[in-house]
């Protein structure tokens, strides 16, 4: 009897403890959500990061990592648009497209949704605007050249804050309009040079800014923007080889930045008055450039320059608890592995990445989560399961 009683006190603690982690595990309070993205970021990229640097990284920071399958709604292997639709708005689209399902019809985005929640909204970008990344978080078109068009969505997009380059489709267009003048009819600040940007206490605003703020010049060798492999030539790509052509070995220093002050600066925005909470996408999109260039040096400097935007939204999630902080890319680009060759342990040769093709790969991509709500991140996982995790944790 008396051991009876004893199994049944057992159960009873079991059953209070199993009580109580359940309580524990009630839904978090998730009240900013900042979703960075790698574009072309695989395994290949972080691993050459994590060989190349002896600190702690942001990465090596993350308490939950989980995986996701990067596949388009046609093929194993995604493009940009297609990628950063599934990211955006929880559907699988045909590539291509941009924003709308395989029938064309327009998708809401999980930043959508935050605004309908009456959270505010920021996009930081170091490529143009209309890309197809953060395109995919406010437009809707079935070809994602159609940048003219992006650009006037993007006008209607009511994001608080944007930062990045591309200018053109917003003046330079077949319409005639100057959208840079609609955003100051919707009550935006419009800033076309970085110093503005870096200076204003505007609450609203979009610094539409050249490519040479936004991304560093390098000299690198071995380096074409053919598009080998059926693999597209898109703007990073020519972004990361142009920039190589011009020999310019000068380091123009707030570009080596731009991405952490840019990331900084909206942060700052978005942290004012924030009674609801804030959505902010940030898309590092020359990662994908270096892949398709097969650039293994270009690659890994740019991995430390997401690196010291990781650490810095890393340090903010910490400070700012009620924050979820998801890391991942659309997909892999250059099949990269840190191969064989020569690499010993302790033998001073710089980290050397091998690619398989000059275009994206279907392999997994990783994941990495932070803050409140995190643990929904565990586990393998499709691309477009990670928007609808997101909208549910903000509800
Ligand atoms: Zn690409």
């Amino acid at each position: 009897m008396k051991k009876i009683c004893l199994i049944s006190a057992a159960m009873l603690s079991l059953f209070t403890a199993t009580s109580c982690c359940n309580k524990a595990e009630e839904k978090p309070q998730v009240k900013n959500v900042i979703y960075l993205i790698g574009d072309g970021m695989g395994f290949g990229a972080v691993s050459s990061l994590l060989l190349a640097e002896d600190g702690v990284t942001g990465f090596e920071q993350a308490p939950v990592i989980g995986l996701s399958e990067t596949c388009s709604a046609n093929n194993y292997v995604t493009d940009s648009p297609a990628g950063g639709t599934a990211l955006a708005t929880g559907t699988r689209t045909k590539n291509g497209y941009l924003g709308v399902d395989p029938d064309g019809q327009q998708l809401t985005s999980v930043l959508r949704k935050a605004q309908a929640m009456g959270k505010r909204s920021g996009i930081v970008v170091n490529t143009t605007l209309t890309e197809a990344t953060p395109g995919a978080f406010y437009a809707g078109v079935t070809n994602r050249n159609m940048t003219y068009d992006i650009a006037k969505q993007f006008t209607e997009s009511q994001v608080d804050v944007a930062i990045g380059a591309g200018l053109s489709a917003f003046i330079n267009r077949p319409d005639s309009v100057d959208l840079t003048a609609t955003l100051i009819e919707k009550g935006y600040d419009v800033y076309l040079d970085w110093k503005s940007v870096l200076n204003t206490s505007s609450d609203k605003f979009v610094g539409i800014l050249t490519m040479g703020d936004v991304h560093r010049r390098n000299k690198s060798s071995n380096t074409t923007a053919s598009a080998a492999d059926g693999a597209e030539v898109c703007l990073a790509a020519k972004l990361a080889a142009a920039s190589e052509e011009s020999g310019d070995t000068t380091r123009l220093s707030e570009p080596t930045v731009y991405l952490q002050k840019a990331t900084q600066k909206a942060l700052e925005v978005l942290s004012r008055d924030n009674k609801q909470g804030f959505f902010l996408m940030i898309e590092s999109a020359i990662i994908d450039g270096y892949g398709h260039n097969n650039d293994s040096d270009g690659m890994i400097v740019e991995m430390k320059e997401f690196d010291n935007t990781l650490r810095q939204l890393v340090a903010y999630v910490n400070e700012h608890p009620e924050t979820l902080l998801v890391v991942t890319a659309d997909h892999e680009t250059g099949g990269t592995a840190v191969a064989y060759n020569s690499h010993e342990v302790g033998n001073p040769t710089p980290v050397k990445l091998s690619f398989s093709t000059k275009g994206h790969s279907g392999t997994v991509v990783p994941i990495f989560a932070y803050g409140a709500g995190a643990e929904a991140f565990a586990g393998i996982m499709k691309n477009m399961d990670l928007p609808k995790k997101i909208e549910e944790l903000m509800k």
